[in-house]
């Protein structure tokens, strides 16, 4: 009896590991799916913000803090033309920069980090943008998701810089769901493969930016709908 009763215990635990591995492994062959699918339609994304060296992008992702990359690009191109280094952008001092920006939300406060951020890279780091996170952190106006897009876009990291598209998208699909920025971040480095880490930022942008939208998602043309949880899909009309 007690013999029946534990062979009957071990052949429920099998059950439950088996469903268990072929859950993993279904959610597995989804991640993989969409990410196929992201990559195959723009093999090489990029950054839809207007720079022209590492310091211009840091100051651009610094910019584009609470305001659209759209709205940045109007301002930088001139702000660009006079101050391209740390050097000339505390030459060009923190009342031209407060002018030249000032279309740009918070533009009084990101001016002051500019110029504060241009005389810490002067005084540590010769003038050079860092090379890791806490460096990048320590800079003002530079947190977590600003320190990950430099350090995807300007040194090829594999880092996941988690903004109001990543985030919304991540949790529709679902990939990662998260309450956090930080948790989304976490969760998609864990499910994401390696192979797709490095681009995986701004394809999760760009669908999120022009398909996936905040209030009315485009589902009829969303290349990854069959793979997509969202109970609310948008039709064509
Ligand atoms: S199907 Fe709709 S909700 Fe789902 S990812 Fe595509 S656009 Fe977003």
């Amino acid at each position: 009896m007690i013999n029946s009763m534990r062979k009957n215990n071990i052949n429920t635990k099998i059950r439950q590991d088996t469903r268990q591995k072929e859950g993993v492994k279904k959610r597995a062959a989804r991640v993989e799916e969409i990410f196929s699918r992201l990559s195959s339609l723009n093999p090489q994304p990029k950054s839809e913000l207007y720079y022209t060296n590492p310091f211009t992008l840091l100051v651009a992702v610094v910019l584009s803090a609470q305001a659209t990359d759209a709205g940045v690009n109007k301002a930088t191109p001139a702000l660009f033309a006079l101050a391209d280094t740390p050097q000339k952008m505390l030459a060009l001092g923190e009342e031209k920069v407060r002018k030249t920006i000032q279309t740009i939300g918070l533009y009084r406060t990101k001016a002051k980090n500019i110029i504060g951020l241009s005389r810490l890279l002067l005084e540590r780091y010769g003038g050079k943008v860092p090379k890791t996170r806490d460096e990048l952190m320590s800079l003002p106006g530079v947190g977590q998701k600003t320190a990950n897009v430099v350090l995807n876009i300007v040194f090829g990291e594999p880092t996941i810089a988690v903004d109001t598209h990543i985030f919304r998208l991540s949790n529709r699909l679902p990939l990662a769901v998260g309450k956090t920025p930080e948790s989304v971040e976490y969760g998609l480095e864990k499910i994401i493969p390696t192979r797709f880490l490095q681009h995986a930022h701004h394809w999760l942008i760009l669908h999120g930016r022009y398909v996936c939208k905040a209030r009315k998602p485009e589902c009829y043309k969303c290349i990854i709908a069959d793979l997509c949880d969202y109970k609310t899909k948008t039709p064509a009309n």
